[in-house]
């Protein structure tokens, strides 16, 4: 190509490094290209990069530069998305580069084209007839076959709507449906004829206009938390606000926590209107995750539904954007780009120029915090939609429960009691344990031998069913030895009990009751929990053990008792979000009871009858949003976050040495420096809760600032100081800011 011929661009790639570099494309050029792939050669390699800037001024005779292929005739990465992730990038000390890599789809990120391919979908052969239908007796068949007269639909939208193939293969093999590759010509949403809505939705109460008003009668950016407790009809209102956002011809993005993608949730979105619905999740394949990236870049579908990373859609004319459980800690990235979804998510609106909608039972104390400050505006809830009340509230003070086998096993005589009153009546019954396995760990009786992981500093789970001691931190196991393999002797217990040994107990009590358990043991794929979740929706089961993947989301309208085995274990912890934790957990697994036009109880087991913190969950004039003030008052007492902002500074490396002496020459370093900064404090090197994990030594410095800017002042200086040096091979250095855990 000639010099006169071609378009000089910056270009970011995926390496641990801030800056851009410049490359030049064949022919003229201009903005569209900004947000396209190229591929470059970059240090002897070829690699993917993304046009960042157009005729940047450089320094470089035009000669001097590489040459570059530009790989898309399309720019996916919007001019909103681009602002998202500069700022992500500064604010999170992450490389500019490997940020846009996370916001990519990982066939993008492969260099695979841009396209759709063929997508799997199914549609009727013709409507099948009286007699026919008659011969059908699967009722999943017949749902289908209605779901189907609506039109074509991708295979994948059935299984999030909790279809199985085995249905849908049932149906082709009849020869009333039949399975197609869609053709992508399909209309923008905007384009669609049929009206916006599929389904009638139910009036909304007064509190629940009240909100979708005052989301809706602006169309500029603000920040709304609406606050609902479970059940309140927070969904009815984002599903209101997205129908106003649609029939402007703009689109709307909802994420959610993953765990909170089932069926239910899915059903609902893909019920209520005829535009359609993307969705991106960890259930996809990378086709899928592509072919809804393609959706919502073409205008093809108006609503995506997703968890954190699917932030990075590009959605032209986006009008919403939704966190739904804003307070749940997976919008948390936990490494590379350690971002925050509610954090970035607020830059894209406010981008955008759009609401955006922060919904919870049990808001995070940050943004409670923001509606004291003003810079959100909250909307509540407190009424349960369609007449459900309330649960009441009681305690078992252990201190006066007898010490049976069964307190042993975490359920005391008093519950074991409520618990058969209860199923007698054909209610369901619930039981919250946050730990899974058998029991937390093994000792030798004789020698006081405990069962370690070799490669973490964890101690190992009993797995009775597996016969196996497992590391929850990096799953290695072994059989569960007969003799201890320090003294030989073969007194060996185990201590603490999990939910499996609950469910063990339970049956042996109730042998007649089907006793179901989730956890993430029993429960690996999001097919086990659905089939899991529709036996207990069926009444099939009526005692349920689980861990916290029962708390959300979840209508199981027969449960009336729910118990907590273990709030104890929460209310003294080092890490001082663990009380913030422990009442959002609490709140949301008690709106599990009483959930249909049943009256629902939840009984909590404590050695600490009177702790604070419980007296305040069972007392009906405690909200949690009184709860949250009170935590709020001794976070501030002690400049504790939201007060205060905090970082992480973070090393890990397979030689302890290696690890620690490198953060600790970074101490000093920074300790010289510190006096250019006010309000600002550093820790000393520490060791992480966990030190060896998977054979690597984690080693941290805490940062507190008084000021968010001097804190992300510092922090640069810090990235700078390291990016001079040349660390060992081995090393592993990141900085994590506003970390959500200790
Ligand atoms: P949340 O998201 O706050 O848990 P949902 O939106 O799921 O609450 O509502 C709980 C239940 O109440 C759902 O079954 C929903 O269909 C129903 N519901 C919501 N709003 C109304 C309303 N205004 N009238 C009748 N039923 C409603
Ligand atoms: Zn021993
Ligand atoms: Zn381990």
């Amino acid at each position: 190509m000639k010099d006169s011929d071609c378009t000089i661009v910056n270009v970011v790639i995926n390496r641990p490094l801030q800056k851009k570099f410049a490359y030049k494309i064949e022919g003229k050029a201009g903005v569209e290209c900004i947000g396209s792939r190229v591929e470059v050669n970059f240090a002897g390699s070829n690699c993917i990069g993304i046009i960042t800037d157009v005729n940047p001024e450089i320094n470089l005779p035009v000669s001097k530069i590489k040459k570059a292929k530009l790989l898309d005739k399309t720019s996916f990465i919007s001019e909103d998305i681009k602002k998202v992730l500069e700022f992500g990038s500064a604010f999170y000390q992450y490389p500019l580069g490997q940020c846009y890599n996370v916001a990519l789809p990982k066939m993008l990120r492969d260099g695979k084209p841009f396209a759709y391919e063929n997508i799997p979908a199914i549609e009727l052969q013709s409507v099948p007839d009286e007699d026919a239908l008659a011969k059908i007796r699967s009722q999943e068949q017949l749902k289908l076959i209605e779901i189907l007269k609506n039109g074509t639909i991708r295979r994948k939208e059935l299984r999030e709507r909790g279809f199985s193939s085995q249905t849908e293969n049932a149906l082709i093999k009849k020869g009333i449906a039949k399975l197609i590759n869609l053709q992508t010509e399909q209309k923008r949403f905007t384009e669609i004829e049929l009206p916006i809505l599929k389904e009638n939705p139910p009036v909304p109460n007064i509190e629940q206009q009240n909100a979708i008003l005052s989301i809706t009668s602006t169309n500029e950016f603000g920040v709304f938390l609406l606050n609902g407790i479970t059940g309140s009809g927070k969904t009815e209102v984002y599903l209101r606000v997205i129908e106003e956002v649609l029939k402007q011809g703009k689109a709307a993005l909802v994420l959610v926590p993953e765990i909170a993608l089932t069926p239910q949730t899915f059903n609902r979105f893909y019920r209520r209107f005829n535009i359609p619905v993307s969705s991106m999740h960890s259930a996809l394949t990378d086709r899928e995750r592509l072919d809804a990236y393609i959706d919502m870049q073409s205008g093809k579908s108006g609503i995506l539904i997703g968890t954190r990373t699917a932030l990075f859609t590009p959605i032209p004319n986006l009008g919403l954007i939704i966190i739904d459980e804003e307070h749940d800690s997976s919008f948390k990235q936990s490494d590379s780009f350690r971002y925050h979804a509610r954090s970035l998510g607020i830059i894209r609106a406010k981008e955008n120029n759009c609401p955006i909608i922060l919904g919870s039972a049990t808001p995070s104390l940050e943004s409670v915090y923001n509606v004291k400050k003003g810079i959100y505006k909250k909307l509540d809830l407190t009424i349960r939609a369609g007449g459900a009340s309330l649960p009441d509230f009681q305690i078992i003070d252990l201190r006066n429960e007898p010490l049976t086998e069964g307190l042993k096993t975490g359920v005391s005589e008093t519950l074991e009691k409520e618990i058969g009153e209860e199923t007698a009546k054909g209610n369901q019954v619930m039981l919250f344990l946050n730990r899974r396995g058998y029991a937390h760990h093994m000792v030798c009786h004789n020698c006081g031998h405990v069962f370690m992981c070799p490669h973490c500093d964890n101690l190992l789970t009993v797995h009775k069913g597996l016969n196996r001691l497992k590391c929850h931190m990096c799953e290695n196991n072994i059989p569960i030895p007969k003799v201890c393999p320090n003294c030989q002797s073969d007194a060996l217990f185990e201590q603490g009990f999990g939910t499996e040994q609950v469910s063990d107990y339970l049956k042996t009590r109730y042998p007649d009751i089907g006793i179901e358990r989730i956890d993430r043991d029993v429960v690996t794929t999001k097919a086990q929990l659905e089939s899991r979740l529709n036996r207990i929706t069926s009444g099939k089961f009526q005692i349920v053990i689980g861990t916290q993947m029962l708390a959300k989301g979840h209508d199981f309208p027969n449960v009336t008792l729910v118990g907590i085995l273990d709030i104890d274990s929460s209310l003294f912890s080092d890490d001082f979000r663990s009380l913030e934790n422990a009442a959002q957990l609490l709140t949301q697994v008690s709106g599990r009871s009483g959930r249909g036009n049943k009256k629902g109880r939840v009984i909590i087991q404590t050695h600490h009858k009177d702790n604070l913190l419980i007296n305040q969950l069972i007392n009906p004039e405690c909200s949690y949003l009184n709860i949250a003030e009170d935590l709020l008052k001794t976070r501030k007492n002690l400049m504790l976050p939201p007060y205060t902002y905090q970082a992480f500074i973070l090393s890990n490396s397979s030689e302890r040495i290696t690890a620690f002496s490198f953060l600790n020459k970074l101490h000093s370093e920074l300790i010289s420096v510190l006096n250019k900064y006010s309000n600002i404090a550093i820790t000393p090197v520490m060791s992480d809760k966990m030190e060896k994990q998977q054979n690597r030594y984690h080693f941290h410095m805490l940062v507190t600032c008084l000021s968010r800017k001097t804190l992300n002042m510092f922090l640069t200086e810090v990235r700078n100081i390291v990016a001079e040096q040349s660390l060992s091979q081995d090393l592993r250095f990141a900085i994590e800011v506003d970390p959500i855990i200790m």
